[in-house]
């Protein structure tokens, strides 16, 4: 039995019992998902993680063709770390209206990552607010690797009065200092090494230009390096796959 003797402890026990948290991703996971899927599990009584590769954001079907996938690994990592409940929807179960309906955001959707790939955040806006409503969760777990998304979807949250914290969680790196992604299985051995020297030069006190031309010289496609409030954000291509980071600066 608990004693409780101020009223925060009674207040806090609340927020502990009966909470939901959840952790929407496109699954292929990594320790940067499995960061917010502990967490989550640290702080809620249970845990859902949703994986499913929306096809809606994807303005390449290449990318989506080729996007790893892998639900039995994807499984047996989330059983082992006891999380309580896994929702694997299809597209017929997200999108009974088969994408008519869409979630548009008219600012900060538009530049960084939205400007290069058209209507990609409408339709992660669209299927965060699906799963959100579906879920009903009191926390949701986002990742700053994704820091434009994140602030996107805090946006959301605001605009559309949903009533759920959303919880912003640390980028996990290689120890070389590469942000994980799904999409790292894509490169080559050498080339993840490599491919560090976005984040080391992403880092450093040199102006957005001569980020650019750094990146170049060491043979990255920059898609973009850009500064926004107190934050560096980059996109670059090595191997032909797509890498984003971002830093506060
Ligand atoms: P995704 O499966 O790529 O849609 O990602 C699902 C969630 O995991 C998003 O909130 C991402 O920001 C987060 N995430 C992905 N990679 C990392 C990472 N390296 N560190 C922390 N969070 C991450």
């Amino acid at each position: 039995m608990k004693i409780f003797k101020t009223p925060d402890e009674v207040i806090n026990w609340k927020k502990t019992i009966k909470s939901i948290g959840f952790v929407p991703t496109m699954g292929s996971l990594h320790e940067g998902h499995l960061s917010l899927v502990k967490r989550s599990l640290l702080e809620n009584t249970y845990t859902l993680v949703s994986l499913f590769l929306n096809p809606t954001q994807f303005d390449n079907q290449k990318d989506l063709d080729t996007y790893p996938q892998d639900l039995i690994c994807d499984l047996k990592q989330l059983k082992k770390i006891n999380v309580d409940a896994v929702f694997t929807p299809r597209y017929k179960d997200m999108y009974p209206d088969d994408y008519k309906y869409k979630v548009m955001e008219n600012d900060l959707s538009q530049i960084l990552c939205g400007k290069m790939r058209k209507g990609h955040f409408e339709s992660v806006l669209t299927i965060v607010l699906k799963l959100l409503h579906i879920v009903q969760p009191d926390q949701a777990y986002f990742g700053e690797k994704d820091y434009q998304q994140l602030q996107l979807i805090e946006g959301l949250v605001k605009a559309f009065f949903l009533n759920v914290q959303i919880v912003k969680c640390p980028t996990v790196r290689e120890a070389s200092g590469l942000a994980l992604s799904s999409r790292n299985r894509h490169l080559s051995p050498e080339g993840k090494l490599y491919a560090s020297k976005f984040f080391q030069i992403l880092r450093s006190h040199s102006t957005p230009k001569e980020i650019i031309q750094q990146l170049e010289e060491k043979n990255f496609k920059v898609d973009y390096v850009e500064e926004r409030a107190n934050r560096r954000y980059g996109a670059v291509f090595y191997e032909g796959i797509r890498l984003i980071d971002n830093v506060e600066i």
